[in-house]
């Protein structure tokens, strides 16, 4: 019998670090081809293949590792023929870390009205023409090759965590039948690593359902999608700590759509790995900069004669150079408002994920939650939510 060497090469390599003594929490390494990432990490979304208010060498100097593109926007514009041509995004937009795109589903369905989903794949009437497109777990899986990003996403079939009764359960099996399309399409396996998506809704059985039918295929990293919509927080963070529990604990959990400072807390306490979330950038341009307690709305009258940066402790060009009093002015009417604000969100995002990470690493991650909720929460008022769920971790704030 002859043996064949194993010369292919994985495009993601995940190495735990540490796992807190306490939590579900875990700090690792993730390997990518244009990349290392370190875990928990938080992901900047760029829609169009640039981050709304900051250059991609603005970005690298925040120590940003990878970040999150959309592919129905790149799918439209520029398109995959014009992608392929440039060598793909990151040549294309002069951004060689990390990068990962969504499937182009989730988008088409909350931008589309008419978006119809049958067993093919998700139908829609073209924003620009009216004629009838289809986009198939195929062809997502073609537009993200072309795209080329380092981790790239499953078409998954997505319901609202509003919506109930047999259409949850049909969503789930549909999207288990359709990583199995994705993979077969899939031309880069040695560069790109899929993510399948664990679905299910609000209902523990059908997500862990899920969850087990999707860590029998080979891949490379799970996702948990449908969540952060509009459920309630009790039902969000059971549905993520279930999943945690069915996933394996070496390869990277992505919890999709989370972006809160608390959220992300809370979530790493249960063992989620990686976030994208477009509320850091959003709210930049409404002139908002998040700080740990919360967020401080510059276009408030009490800024005006205050000459303290937005954060005394962040290290971010912004809070080197202006004053709270200099952005109140500008704030939601000049673009450099929305330049400053959004370098400073992103670098917040960036360092609370560091604490994180170094917390896990010197094994004081619980200390770490407990004095992060007294800071957020000074009157010591913690919503119900997250206490249970950080106890259900064996994290107890008093
Ligand atoms: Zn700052």
């Amino acid at each position: 019998m002859k043996i064949m060497a194993n010369t292919t090469k994985s495009p993601l390599i995940f190495d735990l670090i540490a796992e807190c003594n306490t939590s579900k929490a875990r700090t690792g390494v993730m390997t990518l081809i244009h990349s290392i990432v370190d875990t928990p990490v938080f992901m900047p979304v760029g829609t169009q293949g640039t981050l709304k208010g900051l250059l991609p060498q603005q970005l690298e100097n925040l120590n940003c590792q990878i970040m999150l593109s959309n592919t129905y926007h790149l799918g439209t514009r520029p398109g995959p023929e014009i992608l392929k041509k440039a060598g793909g995004l990151h040549k294309f937009m002069g951004w060689n870390r990390g990068l990962l795109t969504d499937s182009g589903g989730f988008q088409m369905v909350s931008l589309l009205k008419l978006a119809r989903i049958t067993e093919e794949g998700v139908n829609f009437k073209s924003p620009y023409n009216d004629t009838e497109c289809m986009l198939t777990p195929e062809h997502s899986i073609e537009i993200q090759n072309a795209i080329g990003a380092d981790i790239i996403m499953q078409l998954d079939d997505v319901v609202s965590t509003l919506t109930t009764g047999p259409r949850v359960e049909e969503a789930m099996n549909r999207t288990i039948r359709w990583i199995d399309r994705c993979l077969s399409a899939h031309q880069k396996p040695e560069e790109q690593s899929i993510f399948p998506i664990v679905q299910g809704g609000l209902n523990t059985e059908l997500r862990t359902k899920c969850a087990q039918q999707l860590i029998e295929r080979k891949v490379n990293g799970y996702a948990i999608g449908g969540l952060s919509g509009g459920e309630s927080k009790d039902e969000f963070w059971k549905m993520v700590h279930l999943s945690t529990d069915i996933l394996p604990k070496n390869k990277p959990r992505y919890l999709m759509g989370v972006g809160f400072a608390v959220d992300l807390v809370v979530c790493c306490a249960l063992g989620v790995d990686m976030f994208d979330c477009v509320f850091p950038t959003r709210t930049a341009r409404f002139g908002c900069a998040l700080v740990r307690h919360g967020q401080l709305n510059l276009k408030q009258e009490q800024y005006k004669y205050d000459k303290r940066p937005i954060d005394e402790k962040c290290n971010c060009s912004t809070c080197k150079e202006y004053t709270r009093a200099y952005l109140y002015q500008i704030a939601t009417v000049e673009t450099v408002a929305c330049h400053l604000l959004t370098v400073h969100n992103i670098a917040f995002q960036l360092n609370l994920m560091k604490d994180i990470r170094e917390s896990i690493k010197a094994q004081t991650f619980p200390e770490f939650v407990q004095d992060f909720m007294s800071i957020v929460y000074p009157d010591k008022t913690y919503p119900t939510w997250v206490l249970e769920a950080l106890e259900a971790v064996n994290i107890h704030l008093s």
